[in-house]
């Protein structure tokens, strides 16, 4: 059977392309190798589906840093307003939470899977599951169908590759489609894991003492070797068995990884201020003054709500301040070096979890060959890319979902367009 447009890959930016191809009143076929449709995106925001988040549009552009300026253009084609009136369209409201963070309204992620399956259905769009894509079919100059893993070969004047990057394979996303994408011409760049926890080889990581402390709001750097940061976020964070965790160190990862691949896999520090609106000068005064305040008083008491009370116990440990002293036994030595503790803490990280546990995959195929405006290849007439198999990766909180579904409503209205010449 011959169609007009192919979408390999069933989640955001493969549902968003074959419905923007079936808007168009275009034969198109849909291919998923797995069971369900859209299992990344039922399982995304908690499995609430971060569905697109409502800052401006530079604010979202500064959110994904890898790449984020490439979407400038697709962005004056189709953008985060766009996909909030297309759901309220479809009768999914969406609310707005913190860090303009946008749900549905049930909170419920099925429900946004669920109504891009009933719209590919009202277009008459073909949808296979259980139908993996074993490879392209192309010519010299350009796209001409799909091989199916079973060996069935099916025709198309164009084809959209949407089958995402290698983050969580149980999804279905295992990484197809960069071979796919080499034989077209294409560049693949280097795959690494971003929004990932990390690794820590520290005695208190090991011994497993601050696992499940949560600071709120710490100010989380990464340093370079000159102890500059490279970055810094502004976010909550967590202590787990193995290193850190929590929405700041998910946000750094990507720049661990990259610092560390600068020093020859070298471990790196962060650097961790648990008080931000302080610095070591400004802390000092404040645990003096809490200690002199009642000097009677256990420093431990004293100092309650400074800090959480386990990372204040640790620090006053790393500081050499015993737990049960008073204010009357406190030097100005050792408060100074409490609160260089608080505001500076620097510990060691020395890797990441790996890509199949990462929420995204940073690298894949290069947007230098990819037209901004048409998600067109510039190697390969009749292809088409979107999703997280561009070299695209954006923080949590609705960024990678945005771009994905953008570079899938381009992807397939110009998939139908090119079909139609
Ligand atoms: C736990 C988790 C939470 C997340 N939360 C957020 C969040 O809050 N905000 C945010 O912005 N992003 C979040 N993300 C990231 C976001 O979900 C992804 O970036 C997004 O789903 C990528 O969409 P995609 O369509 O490109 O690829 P995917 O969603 O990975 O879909 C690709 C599809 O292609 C199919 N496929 C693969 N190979 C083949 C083949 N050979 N033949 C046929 N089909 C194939 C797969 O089965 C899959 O269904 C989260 C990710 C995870 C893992």
């Amino acid at each position: 059977m011959n169609y007009d447009v192919i979408v390999i890959g069933g989640g955001p930016s493969g549902l968003m392309a074959a419905i923007a191809a079936g808007m168009n009143n275009k034969k198109v076929l849909l291919l998923e190798k797995g069971k369900k449709l859209g299992q990344k995106l039922a399982i995304s925001g908690g499995g609430r589906c971060n569905v697109t988040n409502r800052l401006p549009v530079d604010e979202i552009v500064k959110h994904i840093p890898g790449n984020g300026r490439f979407l400038y253009s697709p962005f004056t084609v189709y953008n985060n307003e766009d996909i909030i009136a297309f759901f309220e369209g479809l009768g999914v409201g969406l609310k707005e939470e913190d860090h303009g963070r946008m749900f549905p309204v049930s909170n419920r992620a099925q429900d946004v899977v669920d109504a891009l399956i009933h719209e590919l259905e009202r277009l008459g769009v073909d949808v296979r599951k259980e139908t993996p894509v074993a490879k392209l079919l192309m010519t010299e100059e350009k796209i001409v169908g799909v091989r199916l893993q079973s060996g069935d070969e099916i025709q198309a004047k164009a084809v959209v590759v949407a089958v995402g990057g290698k983050a969580v394979p149980q999804t279905g996303s295992t990484g197809d489609g960069y071979p796919w994408a080499e034989r077209a011409g294409h560049t693949v760049t280097d795959l690494y894991p971003t929004e990932v926890p990390l690794l820590s080889n520290e005695t208190f990581i090991r011994s497993k003492e601050l696992q499940g402390l949560a600071l709120r709001d710490a100010e989380v750097s990464v340093l370079k070797k000159n102890g500059k940061a490279i970055i810094t976020h502004k976010m909550d964070m967590l202590f787990t068995h193995f290193g850190l965790s929590g929405p700041a160190v998910l946000r750094c990862s990507q720049f661990v990884v990259k610092e560390m691949k600068k020093n020859d896999g070298k471990a790196v520090t962060m650097r961790i201020n648990a008080l931000p609106d302080y610095n070591a000068e400004s802390a000092f005064q404040l645990l003096m003054k809490k200690a002199k305040d009642d000097p009677k008083k256990a420093l431990k008491n004293a100092w309650k709500g400074i800090v959480p009370e386990r990372w204040l116990l640790f620090l006053m440990q790393q500081a050499t301040i015993d737990e049960a002293s008073t204010g009357a036994d406190l030097s100005n030595e050792l408060a100074r070096q409490l609160a260089k503790e608080i505001t500076s803490f620097e510990m060691k990280v020395n890797g990441t979890q790996p890509l199949a546990k990462a929420f995204v995959t940073g690298g894949g195929v290069s947007v230098k060959e990819v037209e901004p405006k048409t998600m067109a290849s510039k190697k390969k007439l009749g292809l088409y890319f979107c999703g997280e198999i561009l070299d695209i990766h954006g923080y949590t909180g609705g960024y990678n979902i945005t771009s994905a579904l953008v570079t899938g409503h381009i992807a397939g209205d110009n998939a139908a367009n090119f079909s139609g010449e």
